[in-house]
C-alpha cells in the first residue's frame, strides 16, 4: 500500500469544457482559482466552447459558436489546456493528453460528456452523419449544401431528431426529409403538445414514420427490423447517445451505460478524489437516474465545484438535489413546443406552443454563456436551480 502525502499545492483538474465542465471551472475559478495553495486546470479538445444545443443549426449553416473559453476564464486563475484526453489513471492520479503529455491531479472533475451512439446498429458509424461535435455538424452542413435534391433520413425520433429534421426541412425545402423512429415525436409529452409538434413538423414538410426500428445503416439506405429498406442520400443518426469508455477503462465504477456512478455529493463511489458531472455521470435522485441534459448538467457542474470547495475547507459536502422543469423543443426558427414538467420529468398540463415557444427555446439555448459570465463575478448566483421539492427529499420514492 502506498501513502500519499498532502502536496503543498492542491491540483484540481477538470476534464471537458462542455455545459457541465464549464460550470465547474467557472465556479472553482471564482471561489478558489486565485487562492494560494490551489491550482485549477481545465482541459478541453477545443479552445472554442461547443454549444451542443445549437449543433443542428451549425449543420444547416445557420450558426457557428465563437465563444472563447480562455477569454471567459480570464482573471479567474484557471489554467486552460487544449488537448485530447486519451487516458486517466485513477490510481496514480494522472491524466494523459494527446498521448504524450501528462497532468497530475489531487482532485479530478470528470465532464467529458457523451456522443451519438453510432454503435447501436451496424453501419451507422461508417455511413451516417452525427451531431456529436462541431466537426461532425460541419461535415453534415457541407453534404446538405451540396445535395440539391434527394432524401435525408433522420434516424431517431427523440428531441434531437425532431429538432434536426425540422431545421433541415426549413432550410432546404427542396429536400425530402423523413423522420424515422420507434416512438412518435413528443412521446413523453401531453397529447396536446405531441399533436402540436406533429402538426408543426408536417407544416415544414417533414414526413414522420413512427413505430419502426432501425436495424442497419447502408451506404444509400436504412434497413428496418422488418427487413424493408428506406432509401436515403444522407442519414443523420439521432438514435441516442453513449458515453465513451474512458472512465470505465480508468477503473472508475460505471453503470451499464459507462457513466461514472456517483454518491449524493457527486463524488465517484469508487474513487473519492474524482467527481463526475453532466452526461458522463450517473446521478441518482429519488425519482431515478438523471438523463443527460444541459438543464441538469450545469447544476451538477456547479454542485461538484461546491463539494470540492467545501472539502478543501474541511467541511462536509452537501447532497445534490435537482428537479426538471421543462422540455423546450424548437421546430424550425419560428415554431416550437415547451412542455413544462414535474421535477421527475413527467409532463404537467402547462404547454407553450408557436412563436412564443420558439422564443422561449432560443432564450434557454443562449443562456449558458451569460450564466458563466455572471457566475464569474457572482458565483452564488450559479447555485440557484430547482431542487425538486418533495420529489427529491430523502426518503422520497
Ligand atoms: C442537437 C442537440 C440538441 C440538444 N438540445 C438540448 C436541449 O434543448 N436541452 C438540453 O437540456 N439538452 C439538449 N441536448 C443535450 C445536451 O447537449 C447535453 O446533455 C449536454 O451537452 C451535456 O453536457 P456535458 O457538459 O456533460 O457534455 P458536452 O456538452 O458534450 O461537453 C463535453 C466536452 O468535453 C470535450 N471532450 C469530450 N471528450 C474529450 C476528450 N477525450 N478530450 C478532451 N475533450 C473532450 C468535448 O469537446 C466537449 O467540449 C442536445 C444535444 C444535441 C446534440
Amino acid at each position: 500500500m502506498t501513502t500519499r502525502h498532502a502536496p503543498a499545492v492542491h491540483r484540481i483538474v477538470i476534464l471537458g469544457a462542455g455545459y457541465a465542465g464549464m460550470a465547474a471551472a467557472v465556479q472553482l475559478g471564482a471561489r478558489v482559482g486565485r487562492r494560494t495553495g490551489v491550482e485549477v486546470t481545465l482541459v478541453n479538445a477545443r479552445r472554442r466552447f461547443t454549444e451542443r444545443l445549437r449543433l443542428h443549426l451549425t449543420a444547416t449553416r445557420q450558426y457557428v459558436a465563437e465563444l472563447d473559453i480562455p477569454e471567459l476564464l480570464g482573471g479567474t486563475g484557471v489554467r486552460f489546456v487544449r488537448g485530447w484526453v486519451t487516458a486517466v489513471d485513477a490510481d496514480t492520479h494522472r491524466v494523459r493528453i494527446d498521448d504524450h503529455r501528462t497532468l497530475e491531479y489531487d482532485t479530478l472533475v470528470y465532464g467529458l460528456g457523451s456522443v451519438a451512439d453510432t454503435g447501436a446498429v451496424p453501419g451507422a458509424d461508417e455511413h451516417a452523419y452525427t451531431l456529436s461535435g462541431v466537426d461532425d455538424a460541419v461535415a453534415l452542413a457541407g453534404r446538405l449544401a451540396r445535395l440539391g435534391s434527394g432524401t435525408v433520413v433522420v434516424a431517431g425520433s427523440g428531441l434531437t431528431g425532431v429538432e434536426s429534421a425540422a431545421e433541415i426541412a426549413e432550410q432546404y425545402p427542396g429536400l425530402r426529409v423523413l423522420l424515422l423512429g420507434r416512438d412518435a415525436p413528443g412521446a413523453t409529452m401531453r397529447p396536446r403538445a405531441a399533436a402540436y409538434l406533429r402538426a408543426a413538423l408536417t407544416r415544414l414538410g417533414v414526413e414522420v414514420r413512427s413505430g419502426v426500428t432501425m436495424a442497419k445503416v447502408l451506404p444509400d439506405a436504412v434497413e428496418l427490423a422488418d427487413g424493408s429498406t428506406v432509401d436515403a442520400d444522407v442519414v443523420l443518426w439521432a438514435g441516442g447517445t453513449r458515453v465513451p469508455p474512458l472512465a470505465a477503462a480508468a477503473g472508475l465504477a460505471v453503470d451499464g451505460h459507462d457513466r461514472i456512478v456517483t454518491d449524493a455529493t457527486l463524488r465517484s463511489v469508487s474513487h473519492d478524489d474524482v467527481y463526475a458531472v453532466g452526461d458522463a455521470a450517473a446521478v441518482r435522485q429519488p425519482y431515478g437516474t438523471m438523463h443527460g441534459t444541459c438543464q441538469g448538467g450545469m447544476p451538477t457542474g456547479v454542485h461538484a465545484a461546491l463539494s470540492v470547495v467545501r472539502t478543501l475547507d474541511g467541511r462536509r459536502p452537501k447532497a445534490f438535489r435537482f428537479g426538471y422543469y421543462h422540455t423546450p423543443v424548437s421546430v424550425g426558427r419560428h415554431d416550437g413546443v415547451v412542455q413544462f414538467t414535474h421535477p421527475d420529468g413527467t409532463p404537467r398540463h402547462l404547454v407553450l406552443t408557436g412563436r412564443l415557444a420558439a422564443r422561449y427555446k432560443e432564450a434557454v439555448t443562449a443562456s449558458p454563456w451569460s450564466t458563466y459570465r455572471r457566475m464569474r463575478a457572482m458565483p452564488g448566483t450559479g447555485a440557484i436551480w430547482p431542487r425538486g421539492g418533495r420529489f427529491t427529499r430523502r426518503g422520497a420514492r
